[in-house]
């Protein structure tokens, strides 16, 4: 069973899938990390994939469909907070096929903050925790040190990358929406211009309404 949890860049969706996790013991699944794990183990896909994540581009769909099939198997006994998936209609066609989908989580930014956000975030390269850059401190260098990573700035998180996955957003991933809602999966619809809790009470609410918290 799967909630699918989309938005533009920097929306909000990790924190939220991350407080989901710890509370309601689902699944996150972002495909997002899964490749950058791959590209940090220098695997066959991760090299392949890199090429495409470092100019802001989707990865190819065979490569992406692999990945996720890995990871859905892993985890079939749970419900799957999946994160970065679907992000075109040949995906989300794929993934209505392959498993049960019960709604959509949608968080949802203007491109401005979407860049701001995006350029201010950090991330461990070991737990993959997000920060922001104005609120650092040094325990939390080396909380990552500890967990033996490093806190970085990701490749495709400056300006220039930023606006160009935003264009695939808008081009490709939002039509997605429009097809899950006519497959009468509900799409909850939030503003994720507002602090976390309100969101994640927002976000709780709409679960709880279709019974799935
Ligand atoms: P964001 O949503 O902030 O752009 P993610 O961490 O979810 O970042 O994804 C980073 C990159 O990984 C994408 O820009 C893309 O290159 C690749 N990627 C992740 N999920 C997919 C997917 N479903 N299909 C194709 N490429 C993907």
């Amino acid at each position: 069973m799967i909630i699918v949890i989309t938005g533009p860049q920097s929306s909000g969706k990790g924190t939220q899938a991350e407080i989901l996790q710890k509370e309601y013991g689902f699944k996150h699944i972002s495909t997002g990390d899964i490749l950058r794990e791959e590209v940090k183990a220098d695997t066959l896909e991760g090299r392949e994939a890199d090429s495409y994540m470092k100019k802001g581009l989707l990865v190819p769909y065979d490569l992406n469909n692999t990945i996720l099939k890995k990871a859905l198997d892993k985890y079939k006994d749970k419900t799957i907070l999946l994160d970065g998936y679907p992000r075109t209609l040949p995906q989300v066609e794929h993934l209505m096929k392959i498993a049960e989908v019960k709604c959509v989580i949608y968080i949802n930014i203007s491109d401005e903050v979407a860049v701001q956000r995006a350029c201010n975030r950090r991330i461990c390269t070991a737990t993959n925790k997000i920060y922001i850059l104005d609120k650092l401190t040094p325990q939390d260098y080396e909380t990552c040190k500890l967990a033996g990573g490093e806190i970085v700035q990701r490749t495709d998180d400056n300006p220039k990358t930023i606006k160009a996955r935003l264009k695939i957003y808008h081009e490709q991933t939002s039509p997605c929406l429009s097809y899950l809602e006519k497959h009468k999966i509900p799409v909850f619809k939030i503003n994720g211009e507002r602090p976390i809790d309100a969101i994640s009470a927002d976000v709780k609410q709409e679960l709880k309404k279709i019974k799935l918290i």
